[in-house]
């Protein structure tokens, strides 16, 4: 079976990337979505296993020096990782799949060269726009929040380093462009590590 591509969504806090990443779940058939671990506090909306593997620090330590981590990263005071194994078993099964991970994490994951990934950053229209919808989603501290934006500035200066730009603005139209991004990843001839065509190619 062909391998699946690894997609990698960056934005700062606040843009709609989870937003925009759960609606493409339900719409984009052999898409997988990669649940990092994290030291953070779930939110009351947010399952163990769903959303993230919540563990605390001394099991992500444990895993991080067991080599487990594709890449991981302190973001905005909290661990975060994505678990190699997993996405390997993912890729291995046809799967496209989706990393929702900081500039820092896309960094290590280019780095690494296990895994040529495909990166979107998404940008919020404005900063005052990001500074309501954080206020607005009703989930962070004001003190979070006051960090998420100031961490906002220097994670938006990394989006040089990305193959796409997408700007949240409307919904829609931004759902429409990650999803045309994946699309067009789907129909390259070659896309592959190993050069085999995808399936619907080697069946004509
Ligand atoms: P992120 O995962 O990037 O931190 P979320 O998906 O949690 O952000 O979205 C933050 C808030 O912004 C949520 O309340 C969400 O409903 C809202 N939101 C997302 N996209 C838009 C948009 N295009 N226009 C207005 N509000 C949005
Ligand atoms: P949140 O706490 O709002 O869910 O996520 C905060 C930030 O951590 C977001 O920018 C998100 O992309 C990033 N993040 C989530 N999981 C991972 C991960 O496994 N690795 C890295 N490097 N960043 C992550």
């Amino acid at each position: 079976m062909a391998e699946g591509r690894l997609f990698i969504v960056s934005a700062p806090s606040g843009t709609g990337k989870t937003t925009i990443l759960k609606k493409l779940m339900t719409e984009l058939p052999a898409l997988a979505f990669s649940v990092s671990h994290t030291t953070r506090a779930p939110r009351e909306n947010e399952s163990d296993g769903l959303d993230y593997h919540f563990v605390n620090k001394a099991e992500f330590g444990k895993m991080r020096d067991q080599g487990e981590f594709l890449e991981s990263a302190e973001v905005h005071g909290n661990l975060y990782g994505t678990r190699l194994g997993a996405v390997l078993e993912q890729l291995a099964a046809g799967a496209d799949v989706i990393l929702d991970i900081d500039v820092q994490g896309a960094a290590q994951v280019k780095k690494s060269e296990k895994i040529e990934p495909v990166t979107i950053f998404i940008i919020p229209p404005s900063m005052a726009e990001l500074e309501k919808r954080l206020g607005g989603r009703g989930t962070d501290s004001s003190e979070t929040i006051r960090l998420r934006l100031a961490n906002a500035a220097a994670e938006m200066a990394g989006l040089e380093t990305y193959d796409h730009v997408i700007v949240n603005d409307e919904l829609g139209e931004a759902l429409e462009m990650v999803k045309a991004v994946i699309l067009a990843e789907r129909s390259r001839a070659r896309r592959t590590r190993n050069g085999a065509p995808i399936p619907a190619v080697s069946a004509i």
